[in-house]
C-alpha cells in the first residue's frame, strides 16, 4: 500500500479523500491555492502545499507546480477527485512518467468516454439503447437537416462539455440557427474542442445513473443507481437512491447496460455510466459515462456500506478490492442536498462571502470544507457541503431529511438550503414523481429581505430596547421614536416591541426576492 498520496483538489471533495486516506493510515499530502491558506483541507492533511494564486489556473490546474510538489515530496500516488484534472489525460501521463500512481480509470478510459460523440459510438457497439441523434456535425446545414429528421425538439450539445456547460435546447429551426456558433465557440473556449451534435430532447425525462467499479480486468461490480432528476440549469442538486418509480425490469436493464459497456473496455476503477429515462414511454437512453469518482458517490456508499476512496486507492496500488463484491445489495434509501453559495430567487447568481454561523445537524454524513468563520471566495465551484440523509424507507428519508434542513443553517450569504427544504414539501416530489424540469417551475419563496442600499442610520430596534446598563457604561438603545416605532408594529399585526427596522428620512432600499423593489417608508 502506498505510504503517502497528494489530493490534487480542493473543498468538500479533498476533505472527503483526505478523510480516506487517513482511516487507511496513508500521509494525506493537500495542495492549495492563495484563496485556501486557512481551508479545511489544509487543515485535515498531514502536509500541505502551496501552489499559487487564487484563479484555478494558476494553482489547481498548474500541473507543472503540482508534480513538482510530488516530486520533492515523495509522493507515490495522486487522487484527483472531480473536476479540475481528474479527466485530464496529459496530467495523468506526466504523472506516470514521475512514478506518481494516478488514481483513477486508464487513459483509454478517459480519451474514450471524454466525447460524448464517441462515447455515443462505443454505448451503441455494447448494445445500449441511445437517445436518437447524430454523429458530429460539419456544418449548420447538416445540423438543420439532421434535426428535421430527428424532430423538434433538439438538444444540441459540445461533445467537450460537461458540469451541465455546453448544450442547448432548441424548439425550432430559428434556434438552432441562433444556438449553433454560440454552443461550438463555447465548447472550444472552455473544452477546447468545437465539436458538436444533436440529440432529441426529451421532455418529461428523468436522469437516472448507475456507479460501477470495474477491476480493470474486464469484471465490473454494479453498485445500483441514483436519480439526479432534480437539477438547475442541467446540474444536479438533490440525488437518492435507489431511483422511485421504477419497474424492477427497469431497475434490472439499467444496471446491465452500464455493466456491458463499462466490462466491454474492462473499465478500471470507479465511474458512472448516465441515463436519461423518458417518464412517457418508460424508455432509457444513454447519456454519457463520468469517468471518475462522482460529486454523489456518497449516497451509493451510504445504502452499499462501501468506501469507493478505499477501493480506488487499493486498486491503484494493485490491490484488487472486488473478489466478493459482485453480489452486494443496496440496504434502505440514501438523498443527497448540495448546499450550493448561490440564491435561488436570482437566478443563482452565485454568492460568497464570510461565513457567520455554519450550522449543521449532528449524527449525519455531511461532506463539507465549510466552518464558521470560513471564506467562500468567486473563484470555485459553489459547492459547500453534501448533506446525506439515510432511511430504511423512501418516505422516512424524505421525513428525516425535512428535520435534517430545518436544523441546517449557512449564514453570512444566500444559500440555497430554504430551497431544497421546500422542495421536500412538494407534492410531486414526495410521490418520487421527480423530472429534469422539477426546479425549473418551482414556486420558491424566500424567507429573506435584500438590503439594496442601506440608507444613512437604519437600524434594528426593539421598544423599550437595551437600557439599565449606564451604571456598567453601556449606553441605552431603542428606537428615536417609541410611539411611530409601536403604531408601525400594531398596523403590521405585530407586538408592539417586535423587533422592527427603524429608518431615517433617507432610508434604505430593500428587496424582496419574491417581489419587485420597492421603498421602504422612513418611519421617523
Ligand atoms: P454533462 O456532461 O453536462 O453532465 P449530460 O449529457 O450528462 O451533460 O446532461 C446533463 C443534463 O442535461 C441531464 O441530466 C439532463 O437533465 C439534461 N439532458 C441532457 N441531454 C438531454 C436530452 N437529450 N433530453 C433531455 N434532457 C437532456
Ligand atoms: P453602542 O455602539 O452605542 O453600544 P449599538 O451597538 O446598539 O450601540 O449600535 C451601534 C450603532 O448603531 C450606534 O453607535 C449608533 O450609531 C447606532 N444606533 C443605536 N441605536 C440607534 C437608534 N435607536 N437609532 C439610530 N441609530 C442607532
Ligand atoms: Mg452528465
Amino acid at each position: 500500500m502506498f505510504k503517502k498520496v497528494l489530493v490534487a483538489n480542493r473543498g468538500e471533495i479533498a476533505c472527503r479523500i483526505i478523510r480516506t486516506l487517513k482511516e487507511m493510515g496513508i500521509t494525506a499530502v493537500a495542495v492549495y491555492s492563495d484563496a485556501d491558506a486557512d481551508a479545511e483541507h489544509v487543515a485535515m492533511a498531514d502536509e500541505a502545499y502551496n501552489i499559487g494564486p487564487a484563479p484555478a489556473k494558476e494553482s489547481y490546474l498548474n500541473t507543472d507546480k503540482i508534480l513538482a510538489v510530488m516530486n520533492d515530496h515523495g509522493v507515490e500516488a495522486v487522487h484527483p477527485g472531480y473536476g479540475f484534472l481528474s479527466e485530464n489525460v496529459e496530467f495523468r501521463k506526466a504523472c506516470l512518467e514521475l512514478g506518481v500512481e494516478f488514481i483513477g480509470p486508464e487513459e483509454r478510459h478517459i480519451l474514450e468516454f471524454g466525447l460524448k460523440h464517441m462515447a455515443r459510438d462505443l454505448a451503441e457497439s455494447a448494445g445500449v439503447p441511445l437517445v436518437p441523434g447524430t454523429p458530429l456535425l460539419n456544418s449548420l446545414e447538416e445540423a438543420l437537416e439532421a434535426a428535421e429528421h430527428i424532430g423538434y425538439p433538439v438538444m444540441l450539445k459540445s461533445t467537450a462539455g460537461g458540469g451541465g456547460i455546453g448544450m442547448r435546447i432548441c424548439n425550432e429551426s430559428d434556434e438552432l440557427e441562433a444556438h449553433y456558433d454560440t454552443i461550438k465557440r463555447l465548447g472550444k473556449n472552455y473544452f477546447k474542442d468545437e465539436g458538436v451534435f444533436l440529440e432529441k430532447y426529451i421532455r418529461t425525462s428523468r436522469h437516472i445513473e448507475v456507479q460501477v467499479f470495474g477491476n480493470g480486468k474486464g469484471e465490473v461490480v454494479v453498485l445500483g443507481e441514483r436519480d439526479c432528476s432534480v437539477q438547475r440549469r442541467n446540474q444536479k442538486v438533490i440525488e437518492e437512491t435507489p431511483a422511485p418509480n421504477i419497474s424492477e425490469e427497469t431497475r434490472a436493464a439499467l444496471h446491465a447496460a452500464a455493466k456491458a459497456l463499462t466490462e466491454k473496455v474492462a473499465y478500471r476503477s470507479a465511474g458512472t455510466v448516465e441515463f436519461i429515462y423518458d417518464t412517457e414511454t418508460e424508455q432509457f437512453y444513454f447519456l454519457e459515462v463520468n469517468t471518475r469518482l462522482q460529486v454523489e458517490h456518497g449516497i451509493t456508499e451510504e445504502v452499499f456500506g462501501v468506501d469507493l476512496v478505499r477501493w480506488m486507492v487499493e486498486l491503484a496500488a494493485g490491490e484488487d478490492p472486488t473478489p466478493g463484491k459482485f453480489d452486494l445489495k443496496p440496504s434502505g434509501c440514501a438523498m443527497e442536498f448540495r448546499v450550493y453559495a448561490e440564491d435561488p430567487g436570482k437566478e443563482y447568481q452565485p454568492s460568497s462571502g464570510i461565513i457567520t454561523k455554519a450550522e449543521f445537524p449532528e449524527g449525519i454524513r455531511v461532506d463539507k470544507w465549510v466552518e464558521t468563520g470560513a471564506e467562500v471566495s468567486a473563484y470555485y465551484d459553489p459547492l459547500l457541503a453534501k448533506v446525506i440523509v439515510t432511511g430504511s424507507t423512501r418516505d422516512e428519508t424524505v421525513a428525516r431529511s425535512v428535520d435534517v434542513l430545518s436544523n441546517t443553517a449557512i449564514c453570512g450569504f444566500e444559500t440555497n438550503i430554504q430551497l431544497m427544504r421546500q422542495v421536500l414539501e412538494d407534492e410531486t416530489f414526495r410521490r418520487g414523481e421527480v423530472f429534469t424540469g422539477l426546479l425549473n417551475t418551482f414556486d420558491y419563496r424566500a424567507d429573506t429581505i435584500e438590503v439594496v442600499v442601506p440608507g444613512t442610520q437604519t437600524t434594528v430596534q426593539d421598544v423599550p430596547g437595551r437600557i439599565g446598563y449606564w451604571g456598567i457604561g453601556v449606553p441605552p438603545s431603542g428606537p428615536m421614536d417609541m410611539l411611530s416605532f409601536r403604531i408601525a408594529n400594531r398596523l403590521v399585526g405585530n407586538a408592539e416591541n417586535a423587533a422592527a427596522l427603524e429608518m431615517t428620512m433617507s432610508g434604505g432600499v430593500i428587496g424582496l426576492t419574491v417581489m419587485p423593489l420597492w421603498r421602504w417608508p422612513a418611519v421617523t
